[in-house]
């Protein structure tokens, strides 16, 4: 019963929930109506014009993805790209430069936020959450978005007012503020790089240039000859000449971080996890997952200085993550994210973040092998 539940504890549950992995496709839909007060979720402007540009991105992404039936008609389409448009400009959340650093400073999705991003998903007929646990509903999910549809403006009252107690834990243990050091001792695996990244920094050299091209066939990796559904962050690295226990290894770890199975402890995007990994928590400075991502880069070159190429590679699926959040979050609140579901984690619903994570993955892979191939000279 909904009075039995406070609504910051539903929205926490929500959120807990809402996160994972386990979510049903296009679930059981019926049109919701969009109230008039929904236009209360966009700047006073209302829609903006979408460039050209985002258009390509979206037809490469989904031809990539190989589903576009998520954005059934123009309006939902519009709605989406919209939202990306009227995203905070990159100075709002990256203030030491780390994306432009990577050569991704471009990017939109992350920068979207709750009330345009929110709009979007109003937009989409007869969208609902979809997360199952147990193949059954989160049923203060379910509740939250039906208030959300029907009272948008009071929705976002209190998402501003939940927000602060989801994120209080995390928050508090400011785990992004203490001094960071890679886990365990460095344990070398007795190459070198050159031996070790041998293909990758064949292809390095080759195609450096082209992969960071403003072109969309040349950004994403070989689009075009990549069937359906071989896309993430194991394919880029295996598409980079990463070997496959090398690219399965950053794949796993990548992941791990929703599981609390790395060598970092309690990092899953729950209040009694590590929040600031998955979402920005410091806003208005820099970004604490672009923090995490510049940490394990860090990490990483290290280790791999060491020789200890195993765990560099553990550094760089861990610093992923959160890269990769970046772009599929972006300055989401938790709460909001909570109660809309899987729209910014199912790649059909958004296929520009698609199309920017892997712009980033690679940029993200590629500051790692450069470091590793350039030799470190010491004055
Ligand atoms: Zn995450």
């Amino acid at each position: 019963m909904w009075h039995k539940f406070s609504l910051p504890l539903v929205v926490s549950l929500a959120c807990l929930t809402a996160c994972g992995k386990a979510v049903s496709p296009l679930a059981s839909v019926q049109s919701a109506g969009v109230p008039e007060a929904a236009s209360s979720l966009l700047p006073a402007s209302g829609l903006s014009p979408i460039p050209p540009e985002l258009r390509e991105q979206m037809a490469a992404a989904e031809h990539l993805i190989g589903n576009p039936s998520a954005f059934p008609n123009d309006a939902a389409k519009d709605a989406y790209l919209s939202s990306l448009v009227q995203a905070l400009p990159a100075a709002g959340y990256d203030r030491e430069g780390f994306l432009a650093k990577l050569g991704v400073a471009g990017m939109r999705s992350p920068g979207k936020q709750d009330g345009p991003t929110f709009y979007a998903v109003l937009q989409l007929p007869g969208y609902r959450p979809g997360t199952l646990v147990d193949g059954k509903e989160i049923l203060p999910q379910v509740m939250a978005f039906d208030i959300a549809v029907h009272n948008p403006r009071l929705f976002m009252q209190l998402i501003r007012a939940t927000n602060a107690s989801v994120e209080a834990p995390s928050r508090n243990r400011a785990v992004w503020k203490r001094p960071y050091s890679p886990a365990g001792t460095p344990q070398p695996t007795g190459e070198v790089a050159q031996q070790r990244y041998a293909p990758s920094l064949a292809k390095l050299t080759r195609s450096y240039g082209l992969l960071f091209d403003d072109d969309f066939h040349a950004g994403l990796p070989a689009v075009a000859a990549m069937p359906a559904g071989t896309y993430g962050t194991f394919a880029i690295a295996t598409s980079l000449g990463f070997t496959e226990t090398q690219a399965w290894r950053v794949a796993s770890y990548c992941n791990r971080i929703d599981y609390d199975t790395t060598p970092y402890g309690k990092t899953s995007f729950s209040p009694a996890g590590q929040m600031d990994r998955h979402f920005n928590l410091d806003r208005g400075g820099q970004d604490t997952r672009l923090v995490w991502a510049q940490r394990h880069l860090d990490g990483a070159r290290a280790l791999a200085k060491a020789g200890a190429f195993d765990q560099a590679e553990v550094e760089i699926g861990c610093g992923l993550h959160s890269l990769q959040d970046v772009v599929a979050h972006g300055q989401l609140t938790p709460s909001m994210h909570g109660v809309i579901g899987e729209f910014p984690d199912q790649v059909t619903y958004d296929p520009i973040a698609v199309y920017e994570a892997t712009q980033a993955t690679v940029a993200y892979l590629h500051a790692y092998l450069d470091a590793v191939a350039t030799p470190v000279t010491t004055p």
